[in-house]
C-alpha cells in the first residue's frame, strides 16, 4: 500500500475545499460543531480532519486540549495516549502504574513521534467513512497552534469566518502536574486574535469553578472576553473532580440545572453543553421541559452532545441521523449540536424544506413526523434531501447546494446578552477546590497588529 508522506494530509485538505459548496451550516438560526473535528468520517483530531470538517461546511471546529511535559498544549481527547497512538510500541515502559501513557509524562517532540492509528471501527465504518487505509496516511498529533494557524489561514482562503470550540480537558488533573492550562490556552488564542466576544469562538469547560476563574481573573489579566460555555456531566466523575475535605470527589452538576443555577452562571456564560440524553429520555419525552426556555430566556444557548448516525447510536424515538437531529433542532430547540457527523448535519440543515420550528414549552413531546413512536412498527422518515439533488444521496456527509431555499433567517454572530432582569450571579455552591493554580498572571499589552486578522 502506498504510504502517503507526512504532506499526505494537504491533499484531503485541497479535496476537502474543492468539495465545498459556497455553503456553510449556517443555513438558519442552528449551528453544526465539528466533534473532534471531522471524527465520523476521518480519524479525530488531525489536520486533515480539521480541513476536512472546514470544507463540510461545519460552524464551528471542536478541540479538546490537553497539555505535554514541556508545557506544550496539543489536540488530543484524551489525557492518555493509548487509544489513537502507537504509543505503547514506541515508548515500552513510559507508562504509569494504571498502564495508561499520560501526554503530560511526554514531551512534544516524543508525541510528534508518535503516529495516529485510531481503529478504524472508533467513531463508525459506515458509509461516507474514509477508507481502512487511513493509517498510512502517517497523521499525528497536532498542537493547538497549528491547528489554529489552519483554521486562520482558512479563513482566508474561503473568506468566512470558522468558528472554534476549544475544550480546556480536566484542569484539576493538569493543577495536580503543577501546569496551569487554562492560561496556557488562553495566550495562544491571545496570539492568534481571539480576544473579544465578536470572535466566533466558545471556550468550554467542565469545571465550572475554571471557568469562573477565567471570567473573574484570566480574562481581565490578559485583556480578553471570549463566550464560554459551560459543559454539564452526570456526576461519574470522568471530567471533573474537586477536592473536598481532602478527598478528591466526583463533581456534582445538579445545582447548575436548576434555574437559580442557570441564572448564577448566566453572568458570565454564553451557553451550556450537556448529554442529549439529559435532555430526553429514551422514549424520546423531555427530562426537563423548561431548561430550553429558562436557558434562552437567560440569553444562554444549548448545544448538546454528542450526535452519531449509527443505527447503534440512535435512540429508540429516531428511525434516522436526519430524524435525530430534526427532534433536537427543531422540536427541543436547541441551537446547535456537537456531531461526528458533521457533513451530514450541513446538509441536513441546508436541504431540509423550511418547516414551523416548534419548541415545546411544557412536559410533553409535540407530535411530530419524524419522531418516531418506540412501539410502532413503521417509522416515519424526514425527507433527507430534495429528490433534484442526486448527489446528496451518493456522497454522504457532503453538503449539497440545497434545491430548496434554505432556512431564512442568518445565524446571530453573537450570542444575545441576558435581559436587564436577570439578577447578578449569586454565590456559587461551596467546594472546596484543589491546589491554588498558579500565580496570578501579570496583565499583557495586546500586539498593536496582527496577521492573523
Ligand atoms: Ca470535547
Amino acid at each position: 500500500m502506498l504510504l502517503i508522506r507526512s504532506s499526505g494530509w494537504f491533499c484531503l485538505l485541497l479535496t476537502a475545499l474543492m468539495l465545498t459548496t459556497a455553503l456553510s451550516a449556517q443555513a438558519g438560526e442552528k449551528i453544526v460543531i465539528a466533534h473532534r473535528a471531522a471524527s465520523g468520517y476521518l480519524m479525530e483530531h488531525n489536520l486533515a480532519s480539521v480541513a476536512l470538517a472546514v470544507g463540510m461546511g461545519s460552524d464551528y471546529i471542536e478541540q479538546d486540549l490537553v497539555m505535554t511535559k514541556d508545557d506544550q498544549v496539543i489536540v488530543l481527547h484524551d489525557p492518555t495516549l493509548s487509544r489513537v497512538t502507537n504509543v505503547a510500541e514506541l515508548f515500552p515502559g513510559r507508562n504509569r502504574a494504571d498502564g495508561q501513557f499520560y501526554a503530560l509524562d511526554f514531551t512534544l517532540a516524543e508525541i510528534k513521534r508518535l503516529r495516529l492509528l485510531e481503529p478504524y471501527s472508533n467513531s463508525g465504518n459506515g458509509e461516507g467513512r474514509f477508507p481502512d487505509t487511513s493509517q498510512n496516511l502517517q497523521l499525528s498529533i497536532p498542537t493547538f497552534k497549528e491547528e489554529l494557524e489552519l483554521i486562520r489561514g482558512l479563513e482566508k482562503t474561503m473568506r468566512r469566518d470558522i468558528g472554534i470550540y476549544p475544550e480546556i480537558k480536566q484542569p484539576w488533573l493538569h493543577r495536580k502536574e503543577g501546569k496551569d492550562i487554562s492560561l496556557a490556552v488562553l495566550k495562544i488564542l491571545r496570539e492568534y486574535d481571539y480576544t473579544t466576544r465578536d470572535e466566533k469562538i466558545f471556550v468550554q469547560c467542565f469545571d465550572p469553578l475554571e471557568l469562573k476563574r477565567i471570567h473573574d481573573e484570566l480574562f481581565p489579566a490578559l485583556g480578553m472576553d471570549l463566550k464560554l460555555t459551560q459543559l454539564i456531566d452526570d456526576n461519574n466523575g470522568n471530567e471533573t473532580k474537586t477536592l473536598e475535605w481532602g478527598e478528591w470527589v466526583n463533581y456534582n452538576y445538579d445545582w447548575i440545572l436548576s434555574k437559580s443555577g442557570l441564572r448564577a452562571i448566566s453572568a458570565y456564560i454564553s451557553g451550556i453543553g450537556l448529554d442529549k440524553s439529559m435532555l430526553v429520555d429514551g422514549a424520546g419525552n423531555l427530562l426537563r421541559p423548561t431548561l430550553i426556555d429558562d436557558a434562552h430566556q437567560l440569553g444562554l444557548v444549548v448545544h448538546p452532545y454528542t450526535f452519531r448516525r449509527e443505527k447503534e447510536s440512535l435512540p429508540p424515538y429516531a428511525a434516522s441521523f436526519e430524524a435525530l437531529l430534526e427532534f433536537f433542532y427543531f422540536k427541543v430547540g436547541v441551537d446547535g449540536v456537537f456531531t461526528d457527523y458533521c457533513g451530514d448535519a450541513v446538509r441536513f440543515l441546508h436541504t431540509r424544506p423550511t418547516a414551523p420550528a416548534a419548541v415545546p414549552t411544557g412536559g410533553e413531546i409535540l407530535p411530530s413526523q419524524p419522531v418516531v413512536d418506540p412501539e410502532s412498527p413503521k417509522e416515519p422518515q424526514v425527507p433527507q434531501t430534495s429528490p433534484t439533488s442526486p448527489a446528496a444521496a451518493s456522497q454522504p456527509g457532503m453538503p449539497v447546494a440545497p434545491a430548496v431555499p434554505a432556512v431564512a433567517a442568518p445565524l446571530p454572530t453573537t450570542v444575545p446578552t441576558p435581559p436587564g432582569s436577570v439578577a447578578p450571579a449569586t454565590r456559587l455552591p461551596i467546594v472546596i477546590t484543589g491546589p491554588e493554580p498558579a500565580a496570578k498572571p501579570a496583565p499583557v499589552t495586546p500586539p498593536a497588529e496582527s496577521k492573523y486578522r
